[in-house]
């Protein structure tokens, strides 16, 4: 079987009860493809009320969660939290999170094996800096990262991950990676599954793009073979956003 096209939507801290209330309507009313799974990741102070204003049809997710299923974890949210919430899915190792809040690859790596094991399903980011690019180490950089989560999720894990590779330079920026760009890194993700994994698991998980992707350039980047989809930010939080429609335009 095939990979089912996957299109997320990470809200970042942005967006109002009247701005998420809008873009659920626009979402539930508009007519999505049943071939792509739509997710969308508002912040955490509105994860009910999307889940009470999406269509039952799109799945919602946190864009973080702790390692520990409760406890003396002060501003904190653990994945049976979200479970008891009916958010099944988490948006883990953002480079904002990587960057920003100093994530490792081991932290990430602990909070991907804790989602999972308390039935989370995960979008893990993993990406390069603009420099890391320049250096030509794009690809040691990116299988680094996915290397911590195999050592903590292992072989079975992955079925309920799905890998986005989002390359810094190009979040929030404008400068969207090529088709080329994106389509080599994807296959070398892929070939690093392959390897390192198992064949099974890289020709199962879902491999999606993020990086100032659009209405006017999702087009070209799905037509790409190890693309299955996209992580948006920005765009996404058009009420009409059209990536969410991909194999429909
Ligand atoms: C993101 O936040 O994951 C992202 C890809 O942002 P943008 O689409 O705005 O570049």
């Amino acid at each position: 079987m095939g990979r089912k096209f996957f299109v997320g939507g990470n809200f970042k801290m942005n967006g109002t009860i009247k701005t998420i209330k809008d873009i659920a309507h626009n979402l539930s009313t508009a007519k999505l493809d049943p071939n792509t799974e739509v997710v969308v990741a508002p912040p955490s102070l509105y994860l009910l009320l999307a889940r009470e204003h999406f269509a039952p049809s799109i799945e919602v997710a946190a864009q973080n969660v702790f390692d520990k299923p409760s406890g003396a974890f002060t501003g904190e949210i653990s994945p049976q939290q979200l479970k008891d919430c009916n958010i099944n899915w988490v948006v883990l190792g953002h480079s904002e999170r990587r960057t920003i809040l100093r994530e490792d690859d081991d932290f990430v790596a602990c909070k991907t094996k804790a989602a999972l094991d308390a039935g989370v399903s995960v979008i893990l980011c993993c990406g390069e800096s603009l420099e890391e690019r320049e250096k030509g180490v794009t690809v040691d950089v990116v299988t680094r990262q996915l290397a911590a989560v195999n050592k903590s999720i292992g072989k079975d894990g992955w079925k309920n991950v799905v890998i986005a590779y989002e390359p810094i330079w190009a979040i929030g920026t404008g400068k969207v990676a090529t088709t080329e760009q994106a389509q080599e890194v994807h296959a070398a993700i892929r070939k690093w599954l392959a390897d390192s994994v198992s064949p099974e698991v890289a020709e199962e998980t879902r491999i999606i793009y993020g990086g100032s992707v659009t209405e006017k350039n999702c087009a070209e980047l799905a037509k790409q073979p190890d693309v299955d989809g996209f992580l948006v930010g920005g765009a996404s939080l058009k009420p009409a956003c059209k990536c969410y429609l991909i194999l429909l335009i």
